[in-house]
């Protein structure tokens, strides 16, 4: 893992995204090449010992980390979190898993506050519990009993914010605050926002992840992780990354690193288009709520004000109607793709009953106001009154 120190006044994010970690080779290759090897030979034993036992970086196996491909891509996602160090994986899901595992042990405690991507939900309730590691969730609105929440065993504070899919907000000064005072380390996704959005190590959190494969990878062609913060935090994070396998491919992380090189512009023009999107559905009549950054009002206002440069692409709405005329919504829709996913060039709409928390209890889907006429949007780069004309077309027959 290899350290990225920043200067308080450096340059700014659209400069930062393009050239950090990029070195040029001895061919002048305009961005770092792809190393795809998988081994990395030594003249002398004397120099494999060093890189072994770290004192020297280098790359030796890729699995491992170092490799420099590998390395170029983690210093640029170091650099737009503001992180001193970045590991990247092979899926936003290796992230989770490998911090969790490297910082919380059999008998010990997760809290989660607020609502989560079901991926997430299934690792703390169905895998980690076969460990040992038991989590207990808070919901949003309760936030101020996380001091009572966290117990000795409490280890890890986990949250997303803005959440999936209801867009909740959470104050990341505040969580990360009680979890310092509780012993606990905060981690956070930070999916939804993206780095150009909001970073929240700024805001006191200790640890930072991304699914790569949305808005970082952006293109809905590739699939990674990425996590960020402090080079001792990480550290015990890249052991397990090691041995559990989920090194990031060279391959794939010489694709990430193109497209964080576009990243500020790209989610400049998401924030817009949802922004756009959000207030034709605010006024539309057969929507019943939407739920958006930008929309925010009150306290919640205040909170995203403080932590957010931008208001992100995603947003949900609810319509009153059941799981099946919401159905019949999204297959009317041409311009939006019924796809599982989020954050790339292309706008995707899902219900998140069959997708996103398809594996979550329906008890609890209520619980956290995921409802059959939930409809979950990730805006993309298509110009807005397009996306708008085509919502309004599949709206018409429930407007009536
Ligand atoms: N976190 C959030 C908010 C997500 O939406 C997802 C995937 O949808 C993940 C984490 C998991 O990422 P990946 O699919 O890259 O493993």
């Amino acid at each position: 893992m290899t350290e990225h120190p920043r200067t308080p006044d450096g340059p700014g994010l659209g400069t930062r995204s393009v050239h950090a970690g990029d070195r040029r080779d001895t061919h002048g290759a305009i961005h770092p090449p792809i190393y795809p090897h998988s081994t990395f030979a030594f003249a002398r034993t004397a120099d494999l010992l060093d890189v072994i036992e770290e004192r020297t970086a280098g790359a030796l196996y890729t699995r491992y980390g170092g490799n420099p491909t590998v390395v170029a891509t983690e210093a640029k996602l170091a650099d737009l979190e503001g992180a001193q160090a970045a590991l990247a994986f092979s899926s936003g899901m290796a992230a989770i898993s490998a911090a969790l595992l490297a910082h919380v042990r059999t008998g010990e405690q997760i809290v989660c506050v607020g609502d989560l991507y079901g991926g997430t939900y299934e690792l703390l309730t169905e895998n980690l519990p076969r460990l040992g590691i038991t989590t207990a969730f808070l919901p949003a609105e309760h936030l101020d009993r996380l001091p009572a929440a966290c117990t000795d065993a409490t280890r890890v504070v986990f949250f997303e914010t803005p959440s999936n899919p209801t867009l909740t907000v959470l104050d990341i000064a505040a969580v990360s605050a009680a979890a310092r005072a509780a012993g606990a380390l905060t981690i956070i996704d930070n999916t939804f926002a993206t780095p150009v959005n909001q970073n929240p190590l700024a805001h006191g959190a200790d640890l930072v992840m991304h699914s790569a494969t949305k808005y970082l990878g952006g293109h809905s062609d590739l699939t990674a992780g990425a996590l960020m913060g402090s080079a001792e935090l990480l550290a015990p994070v890249a052991f397990w990354r090691k041995n559990l396998g989920q090194m990031i491919a060279p391959e794939v992380s010489s694709l990430l690193a193109r497209s964080l090189r576009s990243l500020p512009v790209r989610v400049a023009r998401h924030n817009a288009g949802a922004a756009a999107v959000a207030a034709f559905l605010a006024g539309h009549p057969a929507v019943v709520r939407v739920n958006y950054p930008g929309l925010a009002a009150g306290a919640a206002k205040t909170v995203v004000d403080k932590q957010m440069r931008g208001h992100g692409g995603m947003l949900s709405f609810v319509l009153d109607a059941d799981a099946a005329a919401t159905a019949a919504v999204v297959d009317r829709l041409a311009l939006f793709s019924i796809a599982g996913s989020l954050g790339g060039v292309e706008s995707l709409v899902t219900q998140p009953i069959t997708t996103s928390h398809h594996g979550m209890p329906p008890a609890e889907r209520r619980r956290r106001g995921i409802s059959d006429g939930m409809i979950r949007l990730s805006v993309g780069l298509e110009d807005p009154a397009d996306l708008i004309a085509d919502l309004e077309q599949a709206l018409a027959p429930l407007a009536r």
